[in-house]
């Protein structure tokens, strides 16, 4: 435990100690905190990177991978001259030379229920950078059981996603928002839906800034609550997420008890949350619309949006708006979800599932599959 700066630390972090809220107390206090990253990868790279500059004192690394030329275009720890080398030395090696002060620990192992809790126990803060829902259910549940914060993100094409998840100190588990594994095959990897490469370097710094004041102690952690970022309509929204109370692991009765329990199916992604969702094409969509429908149809986009063009059955929510709107919807009716393409109407039926509706479904496609079926005739 270090109670002082030594002078070359106090000109490193000068830019912090001039922060009021921050002083020579927090950068001592960042100094004798531990983060462990999980994946050193989209987002593990720029996390990872302002954790170290920032001067946590203990970063702890798991990554089992080797660095590939198809990483470079994201993943900004690795360097050209690292291909086919271990993600963990390239990492070790930049991050040294960022700080110096920090201490590295490596992992080089696959984040594995049989090391999990065992890898992560002596460390203060989890952030997740993993791309694949094995890992990340797996890393949620560690943290639950060593009640210790998990620093969420996900990513997607050019949606990404943050959040912190800790049970112990209020709000909901990862599981709330996902409450099963997608099946293996049913949502699109990284390597195949992409992603443009300043997005994770979006998402991964909140998570760093996520893990600092987490650590600080200042400001509002954002529990229950998801920051969604739209990169094309250069947008961040933050959605309300409540503890679900019929949670397998958080929630009043659970039926996970260790970590051992985590299934292992495998479904790699980078995809956003909600992606087991039921969905509708628009041609089913149509043809439903064209019978008495007894469900409802909402619209989740803006207002402007809307009045461009609308399906003329669809209630207009904007997304931002529905977690405000949940006592007015019918419960024991079908919901169907639409949005432009697909992505904030995925959000919205994974907001609707966590508030306990059942019969919801996603237009897929969303306005834009609409709209071009209908030039189409
Ligand atoms: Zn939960």
């Amino acid at each position: 435990m270090s109670e002082t700066l030594s002078p070359d630390e106090l000109l490193r972090y000068s830019r912090h100690l001039l922060i009021p809220a921050v002083g020579e107390s927090g950068q001592i206090r960042l100094k004798n905190a531990s983060v462990l990253l999980i994946g050193t990868g989209a987002l593990g790279s720029p996390a990872a990177l302002y954790l170290a500059a920032s001067g946590v004192g203990r970063l702890g690394l798991v990554d089992a991978d080797v660095v590939d030329a198809s990483n470079l275009q994201r993943q900004i720890l690795h360097g050209e001259s690292w291909i086919g080398k271990p993600k963990l030395d390239s990492a070790a090696a930049r991050l040294r030379e960022v700080n110096p002060h920090v201490r590295i620990e490596l992992h080089p192992v696959r984040f594995a229920p049989d090391n999990a809790l065992e890898i992560a126990g002596s460390y203060d803060v989890l952030v997740d950078g993993s791309d694949n829902f094995p890992t990340r259910f797996l890393t949620n549940d560690t943290a639950f059981f060593l009640r210790k914060p998990l620093v969420y993100g996900a990513i997607h094409r050019f949606e990404g996603q943050s959040g912190v998840f800790a049970p112990h100190l209020g709000g909901p588990c990862y599981r709330c928002l996902l409450p099963r594994m997608p099946a293996p095959g049913s949502v699109p990897s990284c390597q195949e839906a992409g992603v443009l490469g300043v997005l994770p370097g979006i998402i991964g710094s909140i998570q760093a800034m996520e893990t600092l004041k987490l650590i600080l102690e200042i400001g509002t952690v954002p529990l229950g609550r998801l920051t969604v970022y739209d990169a094309l309509q250069s947008t961040f929204r933050s959605l309300k997420l409540n503890r679900d109370p019929h949670c397998r692991l958080c929630g009043d009765h659970p039926e996970i008890h260790g970590v051992s329990n985590t299934e292992t199916t495998s479904a790699s992604t980078c995809a956003s949350p909600h992606e087991d969702m039921e969905s509708i094409t628009t041609t089913e969509l149509r043809k439903l619309l064209a019978t008495d429908y007894q469900g409802l149809l909402i619209d989740v986009r803006e207002e402007n949006e809307h009045a461009a063009a609308c399906i003329p059955q669809a209630r207009l929510i904007p997304l931002a708006r529905l977690p405000d709107c949940l006592d007015s919807l019918p419960r024991d009716r079908e919901i169907l979800v639409h949005c432009k393409a697909g992505g904030r109407s995925a959000r919205a039926v994974g907001v609707l599932l966590v508030h306990g509706f059942t019969r919801v479904k996603n237009v897929a496609g969303g306005m834009d599959a609409w709209l071009k079926e209908e030039s189409l005739k």
